[in-house]
């Protein structure tokens, strides 16, 4: 490989090392395993080829040098608005015999684990480190803006959440929007509205020594950003990251360009400069409220603007827990019901809502990685040395059958967590029978794990199920 420079003559500037074409081979390589210098690598021959404000040497692949008939394939280097320098292949001389055939503009392009074996995918974990939830001073955030979170037409392929998205999910798990007791099912919880517990919760999360997550995060979706960046101007900033915060709000709408939230003066709109990307399998925005995670930061020019925004299905304005689809909605409907009877009973319960993959050994002593849809946890009876019960709720939804078939492949593997109840939603006829015997199981499987006596418990059962149907 070359670099040439992009005028008539194409004057090779260097031959690129055998290490150099490999790093590039391997990071734009579809399928192909990066190296972690590769990205190092890159960087640099893109650096080359980009001087910031225009490209000055394209880069021309080698493996069709003896094939005289074609183009030899280059690509060059763009930037696009505040994104770092990637490779573009070059229309027409885009065929390679090489590696670079089935293009990438970076590994994390390979974020479809559609094709890895059931539970083997990279497993999805929090943000660790809360430094991580600012950008570097030079990169600026998401690679690609206006790319797609989750992949428009209702696909059912697997996709990696943007980092935006995996903060949103810190964010929220963290808050403990993903956990709901059968403590919290009185008025007791629902009294503090979900904007309290976030500010409760920013102002404890430290980013560094004198820098708390509340001093850089908003949850008022009317705030302009100019005001919200004069605030964030004036605060002791970590050196090499770039001054940004976050709006985190529950939208009554959302669309592609913009998140509404109503209130008593009428509707905020936020309207970030790329595209809204959406996680789970709600791609349509069809169904809200959703939760909506903004950057906020200053463009090239200085000028404060809403950058990007990431939206996933929530279940109500007043109880957000963040969810996949409003399939998920209807299941949790019904579980929250049941966590009212069991309580009845003396039975406590803490429902989950996974955000991110739990590890599991599997019999031949490997580890897999699965996310439940719901997981509802009994504690061992008291005195006991036993783990919690636990219960694996999966919705079915009118989805693809291939998503479908996916998700049972899955299902060997979460069983290693507990017991799997489906939950199959599809808004028929037969919809109502569906849930009462949802309802019906969940309430058995739950009163066995908290240990009530079965005798007891079959009587009572029907009795109290129904009482609490009318
Ligand atoms: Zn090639």
């Amino acid at each position: 490989m070359r670099l040439i420079k992009t005028n008539e003559k194409n004057t090779v500037l260097r031959q690129l090392t055998t290490a150099e074409a490999e790093s590039v081979r391997r990071y734009c390589g579809a399928g192909m395993k990066a190296e972690e210098k590769d990205a190092q690598v890159v960087a640099g021959i893109l650096a080359e080829m980009h001087n910031g404000k225009e490209p000055r040497y394209w880069l021309e692949c080698d493996c069709l040098d003896g094939d005289p008939s074609g183009p030899r394939p280059r690509m060059t280097a763009r930037i696009y608005g505040d994104g770092p320098r990637h490779f573009v292949r070059i229309v027409g001389r885009d065929k390679h015999s090489c590696v670079l055939k089935a293009f990438r503009t970076d590994p994390s392009e390979d974020e479809d684990d559609a094709h890895a074996e059931p539970g083997k995918h990279r497993p999805l974990r929090p943000i660790r480190n809360s430094l991580d939830y600012l950008d570097k001073a030079h990169e600026a955030g998401g690679k690609r803006p206006s790319g797609q979170a989750g992949s428009g037409s209702g696909t059912s392929r697997r996709r990696r959440l943007p980092k935006l998205g995996r903060i949103l999910y810190t964010l929220l798990e963290q808050a403990g929007f993903s956990t709901v007791s059968t403590n919290d099912l009185d008025a007791g919880k629902k009294s503090v509205s979900p904007w309290v517990r976030l500010k409760r919760f920013a102002v404890e999360e430290e980013v560094t020594e004198a820098l708390t997550l509340g001093n850089m995060m908003t949850t008022e979706a009317w705030i302009k950003p100019g005001d919200f960046m004069a605030q964030v101007d004036k605060l002791q900033w970590p050196k090499g990251k770039k001054r940004m915060g976050y709006l985190l709000f529950v939208a009554d709408g959302v669309s592609a360009s913009a998140a509404t939230k109503f209130t008593k003066v009428g509707p905020a709109v936020v309207s970030p400069a790329s595209e809204i990307r959406i996680g789970g399998r709600d791609q349509n925005f069809a169904n809200p409220p959703y939760w909506v995670l903004a950057v906020m930061d200053r463009d090239d020019s200085g000028i404060a603007r809403v950058r990007e925004a990431f939206a996933q299905h929530a279940f109500k304005m007043l109880e957000p827990v963040p969810l996949d689809s409003s399939y998920e909605r209807h299941t949790l409907t019904s579980l929250l019901k049941v966590m009212e009877w069991v309580k009845k009973r003396g039975v406590t319960v803490t429902l989950k809502k996974p955000l991110f993959d739990s590890e599991v050994t599997l019999a031949d002593g490997t580890t897999a990685h699965c996310r439940a849809d719901f997981e509802l946890e009994v504690p061992a009876p008291p005195g006991s040395m036993a783990a919690p019960g636990r219960l694996l709720i999966e919705t079915m939804g009118a989805d693809l059958q291939e998503y479908l078939e996916q998700k049972v492949a899955t299902h060997s593997i979460m069983r290693r967590r507990g017991r799997i109840i489906e939950h199959v939603v599809r808004h028929d006829g037969e919809q109502a029978d569906r849930d009462d015997r949802l309802r019906k199981r969940v309430f058995a499987a739950l009163l066995e794990l908290a240990g009530v006596p079965r005798q007891e418990q079959a009587g009572a059962d029907d009795s109290e199920i129904s009482k609490s149907e009318i």
